[in-house]
């Protein structure tokens, strides 16, 4: 039946001017991975691993967490999954794990919380190791602001990994890279870039720390704008970054489905564009009428533009269309 029937595969989009960019699916949860390849993704830019803590009776325990992203992996059929390390805190309280704060957006979240939850995060690292077995396996950490703790997440995935090789339990090879969501992230992007195997932009996160506006406070949602020459300024040096030592960079946030800043996300260089299944058609389709060359020319432009609103006006003026 229709409903059942696989739609064409959409691993990535072209250009009109034969530019590729990869798409991939956000998802959280091993259901949502199927219905993700059904709808045609190739591969997972984001597992909000919340989701499986938050499904859970209490803490998930290794078992129940490996099928979660084993299921993923399994469905994804040989496509890349790459799973977010839990990352909770912030607008995701999960207690008791988390407490309340005064400011919980710049409070305990992310890997502030798993480091100081060593076996949180051990178990976590050694279920995504498990699932490595079974297909691509990228491993990525949310909410860095430096390299420090990225290399006290990598100590603990050498640690578990060295246990599950004594232990001859199954495991895979995975690549360990790290969200981009901080300012610091951001300046510190060619340090972090030498350490990390990719990075992936949250620009949920970046918009609202770059501006200082609650994601969750409809008074400052103005601010939220990711038209923000900041943000796409931000993003730029990103990516050079990224691209000087090597590495990929994905964007995950909202902004990624957003057919009004694809084309400048595209411009900035992004390799790779994650969002719901269901929008990547959609996506597939604004792309492919796209001017690569176009998109850099506007992007660069954008970059340094007065405002949001300036940055609109060139779009306008200047649609990143063939010529
Ligand atoms: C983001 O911050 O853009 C992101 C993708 O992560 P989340 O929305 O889960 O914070
Ligand atoms: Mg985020």
């Amino acid at each position: 039946d229709r409903e059942s029937a696989a739609a064409e595969p959409l691993p990535h989009a072209t250009t009109a001017d034969g530019h590729r960019v990869r798409l991939s699916a956000n998802i959280g949860s091993a259901d949502e991975a199927v219905r993700a390849h059904r709808a045609g993704a190739r591969s997972v830019g984001l597992f909000r691993t919340e989701f499986v803590f938050l499904a859970a009776d209490g803490l998930p325990d290794e078992q129940e967490q490996f099928a979660a992203y084993a299921g993923a992996v399994q469905a994804l059929d040989g496509g890349r999954t790459t799973i977010r390390l839990l990352d909770v805190g912030g607008d995701k309280p999960l207690p008791p794990l988390t407490s309340t704060e005064a400011n919980p957006m710049l409070g305990h979240r992310g890997v502030r919380l798993l480091l100081d939850a060593p076996d949180v995060l051990r178990t976590q690292l050694r279920a995504a190791l498990r699932a490595a077995a079974h297909g691509e396996v990228w491993i990525c950490v949310p909410m860095i602001s430096g390299i420090a703790e990225l290399a006290a997440v990598r100590g603990h995935l050498d640690e578990v990994r060295a246990e599950l090789a004594a232990d001859e339990v199954a495991h895979g090879p995975v690549r360990l890279g790290v969200m981009i969501e901080t300012p610091a992230a951001v300046l510190a992007a060619s340090a972090l870039a030498r350490e990390a195997d990719f990075f992936s932009v949250g620009t949920n996160d970046l918009l609202q720390y770059l501006v200082a506006a609650d994601r969750d406070n409809g008074r400052v949602t103005h601010l939220l704008d990711p038209h923000t020459p900041a943000l796409l300024h931000a993003i730029g040096l990103v990516v050079a970054a990224a691209h000087a030592h090597g590495i990929t960079v994905s964007v995950c946030g909202e902004a990624a489905s957003d057919p009004a800043i694809q084309p400048l996300l595209l411009g900035l260089g992004v390799d790779e564009l994650s969002m719901t299944a269901a929008r990547l058609p959609d996506a597939a389709r604004a792309i492919g009428a796209l001017s690569a060359a176009e998109a850099r020319i506007v992007a660069g432009q954008a970059a340094h533009a007065d405002d949001a609103d300036a940055v609109r006006a060139l779009l306008e003026s200047a649609p990143p269309t063939p010529q």
